[in-house]
């Protein structure tokens, strides 16, 4: 269809047949210039038709493209040509103005908007890439690295291919769909934005640079274009809903999330705001082309967590334990990814790469290798993946990924630090932002440095990489093992600012409450000047405090006497009071031996007690029901419930009466878990019937002298 509509931006529009043409002419003449498969072309452009057109003339004439985003510092880009290495970039006239100073020599440099481009005289046929095969590059986008300079991530077409097919078999895009492209270029979700669209034969509508920011304009422009299709990342997509035209939107058929965690409470708005658009989430790194898993959310969401779903075609998801072993169902574990998507590792960084990216031992293919990604997540009951967080310092600030190391290690740089660590905080709006802590050297004036540093990072970083909030201390908080103390930092807020001296907490039982508030608090540190209320504390929780106070410190402090201290200093004060510090040594748990009868815990005296008085019954069941798909090993499953069995004491109790108190008996471990095997009566239907049996289990009584029962039906 080569009148259909490819590209809408402003009052422009291109369709497929012109768009062709357009970047056929780019690709002659890039091929003219030599381009070969695997060569790396960069492009730096503001978002435009000229920026669609150079990325597909660059992949049709067999080339990569390496988006270098004019709005990055100058240092920033020039690094990346360094390090990418291309022969040509491709700008246009804006952009071309941001490089000062000289691009070097050897360097083609083509303007896609000139008047009388270079290539304007071209053949408008399609070009043949000659040698260009799947395993060739698309694409090579920087991402931050901890160690102060950005790394490439090089994509082969396959892994793409594969992407791109996946996500049309999940969600069927057609020729009338209208596609947003709002997404820098320098991020992978842009592929599909363009690659996804243009296979399709659908439209693709560009928006303005920087237009993506403002929510309310966004919306106006979704209803004016039509849009059916777009992306957000959640911390956008929370303010979009916010917008007053969001509801009015009624064009959209699909929303599709990705890059950082989806909170539940969003996909609730988003069903009362937009109750007939489909919402996807999906997860990935730049490093496995794009997304490695997804989840459509069902029509009746109420759970409190958003799963990241399950792996999409051809690719594998391992959760491994730190010496690469799976972990158990349900136990979190670290992300690996293995099969289509995993890129070749990367540019220029053999250690890192071979660091990140490991042969994949679960692989029939030989030379079959996986990504570790630092992801931690664990498999739901049902088959789901669910997102725990990082393993490591690297962040998310409105979807934008950052290796906090990258700034610590550029603010080290400056002559007037002596050390400094960024953290990521959560602030009262309950968003994200960056917090740099800064020991400075001599004395400089607090006012004249944070702003030196602040020109001195925005000139080698993106903006989002800038720290909000800068604090000058007298010296970063240890462990006392000398490691950075992260958690001692001083908590985030307004009150930041002015404090410029933090006092960490000091002594066992100030560091003991400052646990205890965090945890409490959800707060991420605690200094020995701060109020528990302040914090966020209410008098339930400072009845829940007491009780834990009671069982680390085994004391009993009083109300009342809790309310009258100010600060978490003062706490402490009450505490000593009472507690001589010699008793905060808390004596060693030791195994009691399985020879001797064993004393009930206080729980289960409870349980026992409750049998007595009322006889056995079925109050203390916790009944769940698996279904098990596919071919059940009986053998694997009979000797996974032994293991538990033999493991686990509790399973094993029963309770015995010894000179009038119950003492508590152990089944055998090596006798194996007790088990039994029924069959389907002839003509039972096995649905309601294993439902039947599955009822009547759950409310056989439990027989505190016997021990528990296993049947099976097979
Ligand atoms: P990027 O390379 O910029 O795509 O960032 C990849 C990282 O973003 C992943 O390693 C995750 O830490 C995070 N991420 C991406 N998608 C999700 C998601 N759906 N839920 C939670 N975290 C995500």
């Amino acid at each position: 269809s080569p009148d259909a509509l490819a590209i809408i931006y402003g009052e422009e529009r291109l369709s497929y047949a012109e768009l062709n043409a357009r970047a056929n002419r780019l690709a002659h003449w890039l091929i003219r210039q030599g381009v070969q498969p695997d060569e790396r072309v960069a492009i730096c452009v503001e978002r435009s038709t000229h920026m669609v057109v150079g990325l597909l003339g660059i992949l049709k004439a067999g080339g990569a493209y390496v988006p270098v985003d004019p709005a990055y510092p100058e240092e920033r880009r020039r690094y990346m040509l360094k390090d990418a290495a291309p022969r040509i970039l491709l700008t246009d006239a804006s952009s071309r103005r941001t490089w000062g100073g000289t691009l070097p020599d050897e360097l083609t440099v083509l303007e896609l908007d000139a008047e009388q481009p270079a290539w304007a005289a071209q053949a408008e046929h399609n070009p043949v890439a000659h040698g260009l095969t799947s395993s060739h590059l698309a694409y090579v986008i920087y991402t931050s690295g901890s160690t102060g300079l950005p790394k490439g991530v090089p994509n082969e077409h396959r892994a793409l291919a594969n992407r791109l097919q996946w996500m049309q078999d999940a969600y069927s895009l057609q020729a009338h769909d209208v596609v947003a492209q709002k997404t820098p270029f320098s991020f992978d979700v842009s592929v599909w934005e363009f690659f996804w669209t243009l296979q399709r034969g659908a439209t693709l509508a560009v928006m303005a640079p920087g237009a993506h920011r403002d929510a309310d304009q966004l919306a106006r422009w979704i209803i004016e274009q039509g849009v059916t299709t777009i992306h957000f990342v959640p911390s956008m997509l929370g303010s979009f809903l916010e917008a007053h035209e969001a509801r009015h939107c009624t064009t959209l058929t699909r929303v599709i999330c990705s890059g950082e965690a989806l909170p539940a409470a969003m996909v609730r708005r988003f069903a009362q705001i937009l109750p007939t658009v489909a919402l996807h989430n999906l997860y990935g790194p730049t490093e496995a082309a794009i997304d490695v898993t997804a989840w459509t959310c069902p029509y009746h969401f109420d759970d409190e967590q958003v799963p990241i779903g399950r792996p999409i075609a051809n690719t594998q998801i391992y959760l491994l334990d730190p010496y690469q072993q799976p972990v158990p169902l349900g136990s979190p574990g670290e992300i690996h990814i293995g099969g289509a998507g995993v890129a070749r590792g990367y540019l220029n960084r053999p250690e890192l790469t071979d660091e990140r990216f490991l042969p994949d031992p679960f692989s029939r293919k030989a030379d079959a290798r996986m990504y570790r990604t630092g992801d931690l997540a664990k498999y739901l009951p049902n088959g789901n993946i669910l997102y725990l967080g990082r393993n490591d310092h690297q962040v998310k600030i409105r979807g934008f990924r950052i290796e906090l190391g990258e700034i610590d290690a550029r603010l080290g740089q400056h002559p007037g630090v002596r050390e400094a660590v960024v953290v990521a905080r959560d602030d009262h709006a309950g968003e994200k932002r960056l917090v740099a802590y800064v020991v400075s050297h001599g004395h400089a004036i607090a006012d004249d440095l944070v702003a030196t540093l602040r020109a001195h990072l925005s000139e080698r970083l993106p903006d989002y990489m800038v720290p909000s909030a800068f604090v000058l201390l007298d010296a970063l908080p240890l462990t006392p093992n000398g490691k950075l103390d992260r958690k001692a930092l001083p908590a985030a807020g307004g009150e930041v600012y002015a404090r410029q001296a933090y006092a960490a907490p000091q002594g066992a039982i100030e560091q003991t409450l400052a646990q205890l508030w965090q945890e409490l608090l959800g707060v991420e540190h605690v200094g020995r000047q701060d109020n528990f209320f302040a914090l966020g504390g209410h008098s339930l929780l400072a009845v829940r405090l007491l009780s834990r106070l009671r069982s680390v410190l085994r004391m009993d402090l009083p109300l009342s006497r809790f309310f009258a201290t100010r600060t978490l200093a003062d706490l402490a004060d009450a505490i000593a009071e009472q507690l001589p510090i010699a008793k905060l040594a808390m004596p060693a748990i030791m195994r009691l031996s399985r020879e001797r009868s064993l004393p009930p815990s206080f729980a289960q005296q409870r349980l026992w007690f409750l049998a007595q008085l009322e006889g056995v019954s079925a109050t203390y069941h916790m009944p769940l029901t698996l279904r098990l798909h596919g071919t059940l090993d009986v053998q694997a499953l009979r000797r996974s419930l032994d293991a538990i069995w033999s493991r686990h004491d509790s399973l094993r109790s029963t309770f015995l009466l010894a000179e009038g108190s119950p003492i508590v008996g152990l089944l055998q471990a090596e006798s194996g878990m007790p088990w039994q095997e029924e069959e389907l009566p002839d003509g039972a239907q096995p649905v309601s019937y294993v439902r039947q049996r599955a009822s009547e289990e759950i409310h056989r009584a439990f027989d505190l002298e016997q021990g528990p029962l296993i049947r099976t039906r097979l």
